[in-house]
């Protein structure tokens, strides 16, 4: 069906102007991008929709998707596509004129993608300038591992590498290197982590994780 569609457009357009498969698919596959939670079923609906014959007429302009403009358009020329609406999450014309299930969609992704961005904004926020109270370091301005070692028990903070090495001291009794060298609570796990973790909640779900995957 494919190899047809540069045919097609021709006779449509009746002009010649390159086919590029690749670029087709260009809006599923950036609204993919950090949007794992979408169910496939959003995602299959355009993709398939690329393959019935009359692509060619529905498709938002891809140069106009891929730069924010069409050059064609923009220089008076002539372009067989469909110019989206611009979104105002992403600020791209991406949203089909008439077509109210791939706006919707469009909407869904970028806003999925718009909070995912928020969240990791925060999760910098909260973790750039943490310091280690054993090396008394920016734990993310340190040499080497920039990662921090959370406490089950307790919400000190320390890099890793820190409280990796004096939990694996032998200068002291298991009991005191097994505790937390703030506040002597005893906890029997470290979990590295890039981001400190919001809350006590959020830090349990990175407990857990890093448990599942061991
Ligand atoms: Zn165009
Ligand atoms: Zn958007
Ligand atoms: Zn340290
Ligand atoms: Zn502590």
């Amino acid at each position: 069906m494919r190899s047809h569609l540069p045919i097609q457009h021709n006779i449509i357009t009746n002009q010649s102007y390159p086919v590029n498969n690749g670029v087709s698919l260009s809006y599923a596959s950036i609204c993919r991008v950090n949007n794992d939670n979408i169910e496939p079923s959003h995602i299959s609906q355009p993709v398939s929709s690329l393959h019935n014959g009359t692509f060619s007429l529905q498709s938002l302009c891809p140069y106009a998707e891929k730069d924010g403009v069409c050059e064609a358009l923009e220089t008076g020329r002539y372009c067989p596509y469909i110019h989206g609406d611009l979104c105002d999450l992403c600020e791209m014309p991406a949203l089909h004129p008439t077509n109210e299930k791939q706006r919707e969609q469009h909407r869904l992704e970028c806003l999925h993608k718009h909070e995912t961005e928020c969240e990791e904004a925060f999760a910098i926020q909260r973790s750039e300038d943490k310091k280690c109270g054993v090396c008394l370091e920016t734990v993310w301005d340190r040499d080497g591992d920039k990662r921090f070692g959370i406490l089950e028990n307790c919400d000190h903070i320390f890099c890793l590498e820190c409280i990796r090495k004096w939990r694996a001291s032998s200068n002291y009794e298991h009991k005191v290197v097994k505790a937390c060298p703030e506040c002597r609570v005893k906890s029997d796990f470290v979990t590295p982590t890039k981001y400190w973790p919001e809350n006590e909640q959020a830090k349990q779900e990175v407990i857990k994780t890093y448990k599942e995957n061991l």
